[in-house]
């Protein structure tokens, strides 16, 4: 049979090119030399969950209730304990029947949101650079995403002044990451209230991306979204147990807010996934109900960690944000270096793994981002190899 051509959709063929795939090469080759490799590339945590989420998973897996098709929406007990989780946080207080929808991780929700609001040719506002997802979910849903760019001038904030009108009132769907994925900035209330009236002024859904709320520093928590007057109005907030707890791998978060909105994504997922495994749900309902001190000790391990690494970078004298929340790290290319040429130089001078600042969006180029999902040793190391190569 001699077959013929498959062709993927044009949805696929107008994905940006992965940025990462040249790093990923020069990786493997370094690794195949028998290069010691650090690692400072990766955002996913390298701790394992805690014991107690852990064991109640056994528990609930072995349970034979748990192993039918779940509810679309997610267990009602899980969702009374991210409405607990919420009061006790933020003191924010949601209905768990209507305000909570549990998804299979963050990302999901994330992709899918656009599907239920964004038509062909809407326009989407994205945070640049910023987590791919948001743009891809956009353009899945043949959305076109309107870059707010964060830069040095602007703080890492979206610059709402700086959105033509006519690009304002087309808009559907907002997205907001705070604390930040790359740069770990993080927003104040006074960011969400002018936020808020902006989306209100142009009827502009807003999602906010909550994904590292709970990793902060110093004492200092960042605010939920919905703290702020009339949020509940324009948007909803994704979570995730992802990082919070060590997660990654269990798939599981949770988007709160607006009914309406909340009915829409759920429309959309009721017809393309089944749920969360209930066992897993459990398990969160253990992880959301859990002590701070649980939390407490990992906020912890970061600090000590990027008090190691930013000080150490800024010793060489490279400019380096000192992130308040998130487990990244945003580097300015030293002179004469661009995103990709500084990542390589690391790479292939000192065995050392990290990402290029354009991957996340071009208003990132002339910035790296390395994370701290590594050891403090290994870190410090980190530092004394750029120290011996130079840059
Ligand atoms: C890690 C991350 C998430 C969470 O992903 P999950 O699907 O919940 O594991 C969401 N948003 C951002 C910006 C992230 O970096």
């Amino acid at each position: 049979m001699a077959g013929f051509p498959i062709e993927f959709a044009g949805r696929i063929k107008s994905l940006p090119p992965y940025l990462f795939a040249a790093i990923d090469e020069m990786k493997q080759q370094a690794m195949s030399r028998g290069v010691d490799i650090i690692n400072l590339g990766i955002g996913d945590p390298d701790l394992p969950t805690p014991a107690p989420i852990v064991e109640r998973l056994k528990q609930a897996a072995a349970d034979p209730k748990h192993h039918q098709y779940p509810s679309y929406e997610g267990m009602l007990s899980f969702r009374k304990a991210v409405a607990g989780w919420y009061q006790r946080r933020f003191g924010v207080t949601l209905d768990p029947a209507s305000e909570v929808l549990t998804l299979i991780g963050s990302k999901e929700g994330i992709g899918h949101v656009p599907l239920a609001f964004v038509d062909p040719g809407d326009v989407v506002l994205v945070p640049s650079p910023g987590y791919p997802v948001y743009p891809v979910g956009t353009s899945f849903a043949g959305g076109v995403s309107h870059l707010m760019p964060l830069t040095k001038q602007n703080g890492f904030l979206p610059d709402l002044t700086a959105i033509p009108k006519e690009v304002a009132q087309k808009a559907k769907l907002m997205f907001l990451n705070s604390p930040n994925n790359p740069t770990s900035v993080v927003m104040s209330k006074d960011d969400f209230r002018r936020l808020v009236a902006f989306a209100q002024e142009h009827r502009i859904i807003v999602c906010h991306d909550a994904a590292y709320s709970e990793i902060f520093y110093d004492g200092k928590r960042p605010t939920s979204f919905l703290e702020v007057e009339g949020a509940k109005d324009v948007g909803i907030e994704f979570h995730s147990l992802s990082k919070t707890y060590n997660m990654t791998g269990w798939r599981i978060g949770f988007a709160v807010g607006n009914k309406q909105v909340l009915a829409g994504l759920g429309k959309v997922k009721s017809n393309l996934d089944s749920g969360v495994f209930q066992a897993v749900q459990e398990a969160g309902i253990t992880a959301l109900e859990s002590d701070d001190h649980v939390t407490d000790g990992l906020r912890k391990i970061y600090q000590e960690r990027r008090d190691v690494l930013v000080p150490g970078l800024q010793k060489l004298g490279l400019e380096v944000q000192n992130p308040p929340a998130a487990f990244y790290v945003w580097v300015t290319a030293p002179k004469g270096y661009q995103s990709a040429s500084f990542t390589a130089h690391l790479l292939e001078k000192a065995g050392i793994v990290t990402t290029p600042g354009n991957g996340f969006g071009a208003p990132g180029e002339g910035y790296i981002r390395m994370t701290l999902c590594t050891t403090k040793e290994r870190l410090g190391e980190a530092v004394e190899r750029i120290q011996k190569c130079g840059f």
